[in-house]
Order: structure tokens, then C-alpha cells, then sequence
């Protein structure tokens, strides 16, 4: 067997000292659009300029792409601005193309790394390619499937290659487009630590006024980059007009933007534990969420229970429930005395639920 080449290499190579950067339209639109963005993004800490030609939306009838049109406008932004490019690509032809224009970076869409067939169809078509591919996330929460993609790319021998985290679709409400479950990428990265980790703010959000304090989550989060999308007149996108923002706004984020460097003794220490803690803090906030929508449950039996008169506290199932966590606690080591603290408090505030609706 050959040498295991880092896929890292790529990004290393960069020496960048700040995380990669990618920015630039959802959609290029017109040439006149691509070139302006791209004029204002010289220069910055933007390494990659980003626009998609062929557009993967959901619902048809919405603006599908200028199609291969728009390579060469990203030929342009390239000798005009010394940006590198970078496009989606989501069949053999959209590759084939991709790579006569010189596109340095191409990634795999979200929608397309759900489907294997389609995933190995491209990874074919790239077979031993020296340009950049990332591979976002699929569009359900499914690590088998994106480490699949991973994976069907790494045999074809691409070696330049990276992950890209968007954030993942739900049926109910979320204060997200795309619930960033960062649980998933954290997994993600400890099967391939040597994997470059970008985070898309943008389609994790849906809102500019989030992508911001995603961002920094992210970096908290120690990911390797970030990919932003960027218009000139953002509320005039043709496509997710919502999330772009503007240059200047972008510009402005790479100078708030708190980054932790890698380094000695006690910074290491003080970067090891930030990392730690951020991961914390997800790991709350998903505790939150989780007990939030247990209330839900306990306010559905309290309606149940209303509708046949039946009261609120029933302690024989009570104690049942209370002996089975306490056996699965042991499982995950936690002390009987504190699952019986912590269920005794949850089971108060579900009792507080259903009396409440008792009394509507
Ligand atoms: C995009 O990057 O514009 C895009 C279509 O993203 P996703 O595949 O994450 O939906
Ligand atoms: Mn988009």
C-alpha cells in the first residue's frame, strides 16, 4: 500500500494564518454581479471565490443556474482578481466541465451526497484529480451517508479533500434553515481527523443577522474554515436572498471573529479548554432542547387527561419509571442519586405543565 497522502496538505500548503475562507454569490447571476463581488473580495482574507451555476433547489420553478455560462465569468474572476474558484458540481457532465474550465475547488452539494449512486458517479468522473473536493453534509442527519461520500472519495484517490458542515433539514420549527446538530460534524471529525472541516453559516442560518455567531461557534468548535455567502445587493439574490451578506459586512466579520491559534503550554491549555467547553455548551443546548420537548409530551397527556377526568399525579407508573432510569443511569455512569434529583425535578416540572393545563 502507498503512502496515506494527508488530505490536510492541501489547506497546509495555503499557510494561511487565519482559517480558510470561502466567499462569493449563492448563485453567479449575471457577469457584470460575479465580477463586482469578486473585485471586492480581493485582497481580503478570501481564498476561494464560491458561486454555483447549476443550482440544486428544492421546489422547480425557482432560478436553476446560468449553467456552464458561468464557468467562464469564474475564468475571469480568477485572472482579474488572482481568487481561486469554486463551484458545485452534482453529475459527470457538471465535473467534466468544471474541470476544463479549471475550477480549483469543487464541492458536492448536500443533496447530492444522499444519494450514493450519484456521489460515486462523481467521485468516477474525478478519479485521481489534484483540485480541491469537499463534500457537504447530506441533507438529513445521517453520518453513515456522508462518511460514505467520504469515503467513495477517498477511493477514487482524490486526495485534496474536505468536509463541508451546512447543517441538516427538519419537519418541525427550528430557529435554524438547517439545524446545525454539531454533534454530527464532531463525529465526523474524529473518523477523519485529517479531513479539512469548513462550516456554511450561511445555509445552517437561512438569516444574516445569525451567521455571525455561527460562525464563531464554529470556530470555537476549532473547524478549518468557513464558507460565507456573499452578494453585492444581498436582498436582490436570486437565490437565498436572506442569508447573503455583503462584502464589506464579510470583512468586517474576518476582523471580529475570535480565533484561537494553536501554541504553547499555557495557551494550549486555555485553546484546549475553550474547545472543550464550546463543545459543552452544545451539548446543553441540546439538553434544553430535549427537556423542552418532553414538556410538549407531558402538555399532550395533560389535555388527555383533562378530556377524562383523570388526575394529574399517578404514582405507581410514577415508581416504575423511576426504577428503569435509574438501572439505564447506571449504564451511562451516573449515580442513583442523581438520577433520582434529576428526575425528580423533571417530573415537578411536567406535573407544573399539566396542571397548568388543567386549569385553561
Ligand atoms: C449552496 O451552497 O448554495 C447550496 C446549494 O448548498 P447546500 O447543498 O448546502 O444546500
Ligand atoms: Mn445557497
Amino acid at each position: 500500500m502507498g503512502k496515506i497522502k494527508k488530505s490536510r496538505k492541501w489547506l497546509d500548503k495555503l499557510q494561511l494564518n487565519h482559517p480558510l475562507l470561502i466567499a462569493g454569490p449563492c448563485s453567479a447571476e449575471t457577469e457584470d454581479q460575479v465580477l463586482k463581488i469578486a473585485h471586492e473580495l480581493k485582497g481580503t482574507d478570501v481564498s476561494y471565490y464560491r458561486a454555483g451555476i447549476w443550482k440544486p433547489r428544492t421546489r422547480p420553478g425557482n432560478f436553476e443556474g446560468v449553467g456552464a455560462l458561468g464557468l467562464k465569468w469564474l475564468q475571469k474572476v480568477k485572472s482579474q482578481t488572482g481568487l481561486k474558484t469554486a463551484t458545485e458540481v452534482a453529475n459527470r457532465t457538471h465535473v467534466e466541465l468544471a474541470l476544463e474550465h479549471d475550477i480549483d475547488l469543487l464541492w458536492i452539494g448536500a443533496r447530492s451526497t444522499v444519494s450514493p449512486f450519484i456521489v460515486q458517479e462523481i467521485a468516477d468522473a474525478l478519479k485521481g484529480t489534484n483540485k480541491v473536493v469537499l463534500i457537504k453534509n447530506p441533507v438529513n442527519p445521517d453520518l453513515a451517508l456522508w462518511l460514505g461520500a467520504v469515503e467513495r472519495l477517498k477511493s477514487a484517490e482524490i486526495k485534496n479533500l474536505g468536509v463541508i458542515h451546512r447543517g441538516f433539514s427538519t419537519y418541525g420549527k427550528s430557529k435554524y434553515r438547517n439545524n446545525p446538530e454539531w454533534q454530527l460534524a464532531i463525529e465526523l471529525q474524529t473518523k477523519f481527523p485529517d479531513l479539512p472541516l469548513i462550516n456554511d453559516p450561511s445555509h445552517i442560518t437561512g438569516k444574516r443577522d445569525m451567521v455571525f455567531d455561527v460562525s464563531q461557534t464554529a470556530l470555537d468548535l476549532n473547524f478549518d474554515g468557513l464558507m460565507i455567502e456573499t452578494h453585492i445587493n444581498p436582498d436582490a439574490a436570486w437565490s437565498d436572498a436572506a442569508q447573503q451578506i455583503t462584502p464589506k459586512t464579510l470583512i468586517q466579520y474576518t476582523k471580529d471573529l475570535k480565533i484561537r491559534k494553536e501554541s504553547t503550554s499555557e495557551v494550549a491549555y486555555t485553546d484546549e479548554l475553550k474547545k472543550l467547553r464550546a463543545q459543552i455548551d452544545v451539548v446543553d443546548n441540546q439538553l434544553l432542547e430535549i427537556l423542552g420537548n418532553r414538556m410538549l409530551v407531558a402538555e399532550a397527556i395533560g389535555k388527555l387527561k383533562k378530556e377524562k377526568n383523570v388526575a394529574v399525579l399517578q404514582s405507581k407508573r410514577w415508581n416504575e419509571i423511576l426504577g428503569k432510569m435509574v438501572l439505564e443511569g447506571e449504564q451511562h455512569k451516573l449515580s442513583e442519586e442523581f438520577i433520582l434529583k434529576l428526575f425528580k425535578a423533571i417530573h415537578q416540572e411536567s406535573i407544573n405543565h399539566q396542571k397548568q393545563i388543567l386549569k385553561d
